[in-house]
């Protein structure tokens, strides 16, 4: 089907969307042309936006907006705990469960020899430096329960448990 190029335009970066394929980039383009002005340019402002304001914390590497995110600057979390994730989503996951209520540390990632990613592409040595710096007398290794997330897990033990600090395996 020929569209005008503005749509085709649209639709192509639709389609990039994770999980969007043509039939659903046709809807939602479709649906972005009959709505109003206003309602697309919230839709565009708000992507801007999350992507002019939005960072990395600097202690734990979730997403923020401050310095540092809000699980980091609550008073209301336990320091002495870390949870390790790979990506920032996963916590989103753990805090859904409202069960956890130390602090996170997030890898970027996992080990994967076969894709070339080693100990130095993820944020290894700022977990070790944090460990080092911080109070923490427990680390809880929560990386995803495939081959690439054992490894990491694996990995991590060896490095943490000399230093006399509890490891556990969530699964
Ligand atoms: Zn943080």
């Amino acid at each position: 089907m020929q569209s005008a190029p503005a749509i085709q335009k649209l639709l192509d970066e639709l389609e990039r969307l994770p999980g969007v394929g043509p039939k659903s980039a046709q809807r939602m383009a479709y649906w972005i042309l009959n709505s109003d002005r206003a309602t697309a340019l919230r839709l565009a402002q708000a992507i801007v936006e999350v992507k002019d304001t939005v960072h990395f914390c600097s202690r734990c590497f979730n997403y923020a907006e401050d310095e540092l995110c809000e699980i980091c600057a609550s008073s209301r979390r336990d320091p002495s705990a870390i949870c390790v994730v790979s990506e920032p989503r996963d916590i989103a996951a753990i805090e859904r469960t409202a069960a956890y209520s130390g602090v996170y540390h997030v890898l970027g990632g996992a080990l994967s020899p076969m894709e070339g990613i080693g100990p130095d592409d993820l944020r290894i040595s700022e977990l070790m430096a944090r460990l080092a710096s911080e109070d923490v007398t427990e680390v809880l290794l929560a990386t995803n329960p495939n081959v690439e997330g054992e490894t990491t897990a694996a990995y991590l033990a060896r490095l943490i448990k000399p230093l006399g600090i509890k490891v556990t395996r969530l699964a």
